[in-house]
């Protein structure tokens, strides 16, 4: 591929990975309107996203993964409680926190240990899945199959967050103005001991965070650095960062994972050099706006997240 081949898919990706940062900072409403029905839900061209994204529970199913993270959906969903010791869960009006049972437990487990290690009171918890997955309205390409979690850089307050809060509280963006480097008044050791407990966690295969963090990440990890290769740069997570499992333990060939990242550090001059080029961190809008895509038809999707949509609601 010549370069100026490469340039337009980044650039591209570069625009719609800013909109959705914008996006996951969006404000939501406590009592939204429900979507109104379909006229035509049987449409095989309509978004899958619209049908998705009427359901409110998750589907009486036994827990299954069903394709990729940017292309699945999720059987038997389990809700993370909206309050907890040591987490909160933000935007409660999207109706993204569900997950595989696995990404639940994580989650418990990394609110904890955060409250211990890094002396926070606890986390917020943005973006998961939908009750049963799939594409979404707004906001991201990945997190359809319950394997992502979105944690913000915030720490959470040492009070219950009123639902009001919820909606209407903003994340602390963490990088400077220059997008060279964090915001050293804002990025705290606290901000990498949780960053690193999530990192640690075995069944955890990536972690998405802003160049500028991997930067200070790599600057400031002592003792076993193992961990940072899972941290990799990515457009946004500014004021979040983003946590991808692997295939659950057993889910056969159903779940599509990803291989591994490589095992190294990623902390040297040149894997970091593109991230910081003046054309990647300003990136120019493109001279013909793009065209809007149609959105993915169900049957982009797997199969099997047919029955997953039409199947009866878990009881909760
Ligand atoms: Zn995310």
């Amino acid at each position: 591929m010549n370069p100026r081949q490469l340039f337009i898919p980044l650039l591209l990706i570069s625009v719609l990975a800013s909109a959705s940062a914008a996006l996951a900072q969006d404000k939501g409403m406590v009592d939204p309107k429900p979507l109104p029905p379909l006229a035509n839900p049987n449409d095989p061209k309509i978004g899958a996203k619209e049908l998705f994204g009427r359901k409110v529970l998750p589907s009486a199913m036994p827990t299954r993964v069903v394709g990729f993270y940017a292309k699945g959906c999720i059987a038997g969903a389990e809700g993370l409680p909206i309050n907890g010791d040591s987490w909160q869960v933000m935007r409660l009006s999207r109706n993204r926190y569900w997950g595989h049972p696995n990404l639940v437990a994580l989650l418990k487990r990394l609110a904890a240990k955060t409250h211990k290690e890094a002396g926070w009171p606890g986390i917020l918890v943005g973006d998961m899945s939908q009750p049963r997955g799939g594409p979404m309205f707004t906001g991201h390409a990945s997190h359809q199959v319950g394997l992502d979690a979105d944690i913000w850089l915030t720490p959470m307050p040492d009070r219950q967050l009123s639902r009001n809060e919820r909606e209407e509280m903003s994340a602390v963006m963490m990088v400077r103005d220059d997008r060279l480097d964090i915001d050293p008044k804002v990025f705290t050791p606290g901000h990498l001991m949780v960053i690193r407990a999530a990192a640690q966690e075995p069944a955890v295969q990536r972690i998405f965070v802003n160049a500028a963090i991997k930067k200070a990440l790599c600057r400031e990890a002592r003792g076993d650095r193992h961990w940072l290769s899972k941290v990799r740069p990515m457009y946004g997570h500014d004021y979040h960062f983003h946590i991808r499992m692997k295939c659950p333990p057993g889910s056969g060939i159903e779940c599509q994972g990803q291989p591994d990242p490589s095992t190294s550090e990623g902390c040297s001059a040149g894997d970091l050099a593109y991230w910081f080029k003046d054309s990647v961190i300003h990136p120019k809008p493109p001279k013909v706006p793009p065209k809007p895509k149609p959105p993915m038809p169900m049957s982009a999707l797997p199969a099997a997240c047919k029955a997953v949509l039409n199947a009866p609601d878990a009881k909760q």
